[in-house]
């Protein structure tokens, strides 16, 4: 670590919107800066985006562990809301330096955010970023705002564990298994287990180094993808069940889609998190180029999941309704009826066709 303070004159320059191109020299420059700068006994808070999925968890431990690595003695990690860590990511390396958000420092000397794309996304949390010394944000959305004093956003990379995989190898942290694992997870999470488009040579290159510090995949994908409870399942029978398939919806390019209340989860004694996988499941539906979940998660209010298999920018209807997310990966919270939440979603769909319906 090096004399410099965090929130100095070459971290602040950088300010504002990412590039779409991705982090510029200038950025990463202060990055490692905005680390490197930090007191041995600096305070660090690292946040991630509500409902954590994989690559928010991943990215954040991962990154935490190297930052520990690094000599940085007070981490803490959190996340909105006032939910647990959900089950398939309790395990993960560096969980125990989670902590609730309101035990979040509310000023430390830098904040990390990983895979928000607005503060928004931060909850309760956003105050933190005010209340830092300087604000580090890694990102891979293209619609990320740039709300952080130092922006490392690359929309072309296939999750936010890639960033913070760049920023410690340029901060010289080595790898090891418990930085890799939460590498990983994020890495896995973000390409649907190397399936998606997104799953470029680059990506392959990097879960090869993440393997080769001795990780094992196979537990990985079993304890992240394969496990639920009895009650999930039976819930997901019940949910699916109920999927209704429209094929004039999106131009003709066609729609499924499937709700779950907060009943349902009483009823089958489940937590929330466990419907996060429910999406995959109705996304292989061959009739549907588009597939949305519809969760409750309020009196009148539905976390909206939408997916595309590539005829339709599903992130322009989450952004048209007030929400945000990727291409073909993306969403929304929807208030009122739920009959009124599909209809809007039905009523978006054509303005965010890409491609000819078919014939
Ligand atoms: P999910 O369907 O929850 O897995 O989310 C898919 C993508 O949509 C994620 O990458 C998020 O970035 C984005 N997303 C989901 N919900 C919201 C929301 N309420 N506001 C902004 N972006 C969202
Ligand atoms: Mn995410
Ligand atoms: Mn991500």
């Amino acid at each position: 670590m090096t004399e410099a303070v965090p929130g100095g004159g070459s971290v602040t320059a950088v300010s504002g919107a990412p590039t779409p191109a991705g982090p510029t020299d200038a950025d990463w420059a202060a990055a490692v800066a905005a680390v490197r700068g930090l007191q041995p006994d600096a305070r660090v808070l690292l946040i991630c985006h509500v409902n954590p999925d994989g690559d928010a968890l991943g990215s954040m431990l991962g990154f935490a562990l190297g930052l520990r690595r690094l000599g940085v003695r007070h981490l803490q990690a959190t996340f909105p809301g006032p939910a647990g860590v959900p089950e398939p990511f309790r395990w993960l390396p560096g969980v125990e330096l989670l902590v609730p958000q309101d035990d979040a420092d509310p000023a430390p000397d830098l904040v990390i955010c990983f895979d928000a794309a607005s503060e928004s996304r931060l909850g309760d949390l956003a105050d933190r970023l005010g209340g830092a010394g300087t604000s580090l944000v890694l990102d891979h959305h293209a619609s990320n705002t740039g709300f952080g004093d130092v922006n490392l956003v690359d929309p072309h990379a296939a999750a936010t564990s890639v960033v913070a995989l760049g920023l410690l190898d340029r901060l010289g942290v080595p790898l090891d298994a418990a930085t890799a694992t939460g590498l990983y997870v994020a890495l896995t999470t973000d390409t649907g287990s190397f399936r998606f488009e997104a799953t470029t040579p680059a990506v392959h290159e990097m879960a090869a180094r993440l393997l080769a510090t001795g990780i094992r995949p196979g537990d990985i994908s079993r304890r992240v993808f394969d496990t639920r409870p009895f009650g999930a399942v039976r819930l997901f029978g019940e949910v699916l069940g109920r999927a209704t398939l429209e094929p004039a919806a999106a131009d003709g390019h066609g729609l499924v889609w499937t709700y779950a209340t907060r009943d349902d989860l009483v009823h089958h004694d489940q937590p929330a998190y466990v419907l996060e996988a429910l999406i995959d499941s109705v996304r292989c539906t061959a009739e549907a180029d588009v597939s949305c979940v519809v969760k409750q998660s309020g009196d009148a209010e539905w976390a909206v999941s939408l997916r595309s298999k590539g005829a339709v920018d599903v992130s322009r209807v989450a952004v048209g309704l007030g929400g945000g997310g990727h291409r073909f990966a993306a969403g929304f919270t929807g208030r009122g009826p739920l009959d009124d939440v599909i209809g809007s979603i039905r009523a978006a769909l054509p303005t965010a066709v890409l491609t000819a319906p078919p014939a």
